[in-house]
């Protein structure tokens, strides 16, 4: 099939991010062309800062290096920019003279510094903060020269001049209002900012106007309106940035303040569009990843044909990357009519805390020199939580994690300590299912589902998660070298598009190998047939399989295993079997260690008549899913206590007939303590004792043995099916495909297992799930029966 040309035009974070998210979903479908004025490949820009200020190297800033773009058979031109879009003809033109055509284009130009056009700005010295080469030039002025200036005392600004301190300059930063980050703080917390950066080395001349910059070639100082100078070698320009719109104005683009889109992030001309901080949405212009990010997702949807709700805007937060100084602030700050504040100042420890209030709902937030506060704070006002019943003083104390902030914990750190879930496990949760609430989280992972103590700092991680902060990853492995998608974002596929055969997943999920492999084609299959248990009674191999229950040897020819729930049989039922043997021919019986008869080596032609012949059910012996369970007779002949382990065997085969499994289970009972069914070394073993069952979960009879844990212990019969059902549906509903018990265990936590199955709710809904499931699969299985035959 021929690709589609994809040029995307800016090389920058959130350009190259949206043909992450593109690469994600569609490898294949576009041929991508990149343009980038830079001569570097994708880097971090934020991390610029921390360059400066020695918490970073230049090494640390690439995002994907050229292997990336080589790999991706992404064409990837730097330093060369485009001058012009012929949108009718859909070519692009270069400063290069390069011209290429295109069917899809990205516009992701960012923005420019804003240069003030002050007289003298042209003078050697002066420069802004956004490349990588301001930087560069910055370090560079640091080793010849002492004096620098910074104009602008906003985020970027301070961040500069911090740097430039750390590169051993004396520093002034000039700003034009009477306090620093006007935009995000007030009064009280900016005059505590400008303390503790005065503490740090910085000078401050606020209320400047700068009028004049001073000097022959280079830059010699700066004289402001009121007839003030000062000294300067180096003048930092960092007073904000313009949307670079250039080329879209010139192309007959629509632009205002920056280029205009829709929630698609589509252009007024067809097939072009834009992202990132050249775009105006909704009349937001944007200038955090974070918003840019989730801009990029949604395009990048668009982009691939799948459906997405559309941007829809972003509440945004403001952090000071400077090290010793927490500064935090959020949404509407400044009480006005309608608001009211309260404040916590201690000027003993240097913290300042404001909370906004308006209708009983926080709507905004300064925090001074304690910020641990912060993501908790963030969720309730994102999410506009009501705080009515709330105590008030509460709000500003430190959240459970005992001061520390959620972002500095470790991904295998506890936060639900009830059910031993990790902030890693509800990453990946939150990941893969997309959930946004506590009471989500509570449902899929447990945590805060026990004693509810954690619930705050589930909330806590999830704002952290949401957060522009967040950028730790767990990751999770395409589910086959066929396809980039993990298997929860496949399932996931299968559910929205309503998919219903393995060819139409490949097909709609672009899948590289468009005939898949051994490792996606049975998962595929073992994923519909869970979502659509109508899906897999429409097999065919699921009819020989399920009806005629045979398998298949390796001659050619065909085994069946009449079945004998527990183990038991009848005399009736022997000659029956004895006559069939007979009649046609079928020489090979054997008693296998599962207790019961396999008659094999029987024609193809045959089987049919066997099958009417025999007139009894057969069992599937082989597959995913609950094998025959293997039992002792030991309250016939054992001297112990013990139980009816036959009655409970074959009540269980009952049951668990016709479930597909994310891989087989292997079960024992055992009638008592001499485990003579091998319980503890199975996937689910059972051990009669004097008090009741014990069930073991978990263990391995194959080549690594290994010892199944005790999950608990069940006074009756009653209970220890259901415990059993419910784990076995709690195992299929979130085990991956051939994720073995033990495997799974190990992944979610036996605490956790513990948890949803002894909780009554929970376990009545696992129970009540499987009772449907299996009574569809028996009715759909009979109606097809009667159907075939
Ligand atoms: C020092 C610094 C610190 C920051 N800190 C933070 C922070 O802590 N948190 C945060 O969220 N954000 C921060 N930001 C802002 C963040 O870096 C930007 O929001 C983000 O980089 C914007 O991404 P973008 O892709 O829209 O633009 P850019 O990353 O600027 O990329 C645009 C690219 O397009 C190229 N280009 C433009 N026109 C053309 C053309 N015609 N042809 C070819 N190429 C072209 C440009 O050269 C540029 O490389 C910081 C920015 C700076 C400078």
């Amino acid at each position: 099939m021929k690709k589609e040309k994809l040029i995307l035009v800016g090389n920058g974070m959130a350009g190259v991010r949206c043909l992450e998210e593109i690469l994600k979903y569609r490898p294949e479908t576009f041929e991508i062309t990149v343009f980038g004025s830079e001569s570097h490949v994708n880097y971090n820009r934020i991390l610029l800062s921390s360059v400066l200020q020695g918490g970073a190297s230049f090494d640390d800033l690439t995002i994907n290096d050229r292997d990336w773009y080589e790999q991706h058979g992404i064409q990837l031109f730097t330093g060369e920019t485009v001058i012009k879009i012929d949108t009718d003809k859909q070519i692009i033109q270069t400063d290069k003279n390069r011209s290429h055509s295109y069917d899809r284009l990205i516009l992701a130009t960012g923005s420019v510094p804003f240069l003030l056009p002050i007289p003298g700005a042209e003078k050697d010295g002066v420069i802004t903060f956004r490349t990588i080469e301001d930087c560069q030039k910055m370090i560079e002025a640091a080793n010849h020269y002492q004096k620098a200036v910074v104009i602008g005392g906003g985020v970027l600004g301070l961040e500069a001049a911090r740097g430039l301190v750390n590169l051993g300059m004396e520093v002034s930063v000039v700003h034009i209002s009477s306090y620093l980050m006007e935009r995000q703080l007030d009064e009280t917390a900016a005059k505590m900012l400008q303390k503790e950066l005065e503490n740090q080395g910085m000078k401050f001349l606020l209320e400047k106007v700068t009028q004049e910059i001073i000097g022959n070639n280079r830059i010699e100082g700066l004289r402001f309106k009121d007839g003030t100078v000062v000294e300067a070698d180096l003048l930092v320009m960092a007073a904000g940035v313009r949307p670079n719109i250039q080329l879209a104005k010139e192309s007959g683009i629509a632009v205002n303040r920056a280029i205009l889109v829709n929630d698609y992030m589509e252009t007024t001309i067809p097939n072009i569009y834009a992202v990132g901080e050249c775009v105006e949405h909704r009349e937001m212009v944007y200038g955090l990843v974070k918003p840019l990010y989730e801009q990029g997702q949604v395009l990048a949807k668009r982009i691939c044909g799948i459906d997405s709700k559309g941007y829809e805007g972003s509440v945004l937060s403001t952090q000071l990357k400077i090290s010793g100084v927490d500064v935090f602030s959020v949404g509407e700050f400044q009480e006005d009519k309608r608001s009211k504040s309260i404040k916590i100042f201690d000027d003993l420890e240097g913290v300042y805390k404001k909370l906004v209030f308006q209708d009983q709902k926080i709507i905004g937030a300064v925090l001074f020199g304690d910020t641990n506060e912060r993501t908790r704070l963030l969720d309730m006002i994102l999410k506009k939580q009501d705080v009515s019943d709330v105590e008030k003083v509460t709000l500003f104390q430190s959240s459970t994690t005992g001061g520390k902030s959620i972002a500095s914990m470790a991904l295998n750190g506890i936060i639900c300590n009830c059910n031993g879930v990790s902030k890693g496990t509800i990453i990946e949760a939150v990941q893969a299912g997309g959930l946004s609430t506590v009471d989500q989280v509570k449902k899929c992972t447990k945590a805060s589902g026990s004693c509810g103590g954690c619930k705050p700092l589930v909330s806590e991680l999830l704002t952290y998660i949401d957060s522009d902060e967040f950028n730790e990853v767990v990751k999770q492995k395409s589910m086959c070298s066929c396809t980039s998608l993990t298997e929860d974002e496949v399932v996931r596929e299968i559910q929205l598009q309503s998919l219903t055969s393995v060819q139409e997943v490949m097909e709609v999920l672009y899948w590289e190998n468009e005939q898949g492999c051994s490792t996606c084609r049975p998962a595929l299959s073992y994923y519909l047939g869970m979502i659509n248990p109508e899906y897999e009674t429409s097999q065919e191999t699921l009819f020989i399989s399920e009806h005629m229950n045979a398998t298949l040897q390796k001659d050619g020819r065909y085994f069946v295993v009449p079945q004998m729930y527990g183990g038991m049989t009848k005399a009736e039922q022997l000659r029956k079997i004895a006559n069939v043997a007979d009649k046609y021919g079928i020489s090979d019986l054997a008693v296998t260690s599962e207790q019961r008869i396999h008659l094999m080596g029987i024609k193809q032609e045959d089987l049919a008549a066997v099958w009417t012949d025999l007139n009894m059910p057969l069992s599937s012996t082989y597959g995913n899913r609950v094998q025959n369970i293997k039992t002792c007779i030991g309250e016939h002949v054992c001297q112990c206590d013990k139980q009816p382990s036959l009655k409970l065997s074959a009540h269980l085969e009952k049951r668990l007939e016709f479930l597909t499994t994310p891989y087989r289970i292997k079960m024992g009972v055992s009638a008592c303590l001499h485990n003579g069914a091998g319980s503890t070394t199975k996937d689910i073993g059972v051990i009669g004792m004097n008090r009741g069952w014990e069930i073991y979960v978990g263990g391995s009879s194959g080549r690594n043995v290994r010892a199944g844990e005790l999950l608990c212990i069940s006074a009756t019969e009653e209970d220890a099916s259901e415990i059993i059902i419910g784990f076995i549906q709690y195992y299929r509903e979130t085990a991956k495909y051939s994720e073995r018990t033990w495997q799974w265990m190990d992944r979610v936590g036996l605490v956790h297992i513990r948890e949803v199955l002894f909780d009554f709710e929970p376990r009545q809904l696992l129970l009540e799930r499987f009772d449907e499931d299996i009574s569809l699969r028996r009715s759909l299985l009979e109606k097809y029966y009667v159907n075939r035959l």
